[in-house]
């Protein structure tokens, strides 16, 4: 169940500012306000999804591939698509996802630790 009550829809409603770096009219793509690396992008659908596995099986496929194209895009604007990037996304609690409407970072710039798949214990 979708919660409108996250920053992401916040920002889609202008209710909260973004540092925008790409729009389209199902697309947003905005910097991480809290940058893992030099060059880190978040990107969004305008429509309301909770995660990648919400968005992959309720989106139609023409959604699903726009929305892939325009990370693409996104990742030219930034000039790291010949470098190198990595796209993550969370879903769920065990992944540590903050944020409960659907994106995926775009983490590049520079050269980035080999991509974790360590578990978390206490
Ligand atoms: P996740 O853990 O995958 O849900 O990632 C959420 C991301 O959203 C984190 O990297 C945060 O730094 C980022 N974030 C939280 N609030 C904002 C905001 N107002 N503008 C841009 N990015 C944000």
């Amino acid at each position: 169940m979708y919660d409108k009550n996250n920053v992401f829809y916040k920002i889609l409603q202008s209710e909260i500012p973004a540092k925008k770096i790409y729009e389209d009219e199902l697309v947003l793509s905005f910097y991480d306000i809290n940058p893992a690396c030099r060059v880190h992008a978040i990107v969004i659908p305008k429509k309301s999804y909770v995660d990648f596995h919400n968005f992959v099986k309720t989106a139609t496929s023409d959604e699903v591939g726009h929305f892939f194209a325009a990370v693409a895009k996104v990742a030219d604007m930034l000039e790291i698509s010949n470098s190198g990037y990595r796209i993550v996304s969370n879903v769920g609690e065990d992944s540590g996802q903050e944020v409960p409407h659907f994106h995926v970072h775009i983490l590049g710039g520079e050269k980035l630790q080999p991509h974790s798949t360590k578990i978390l214990r206490p």
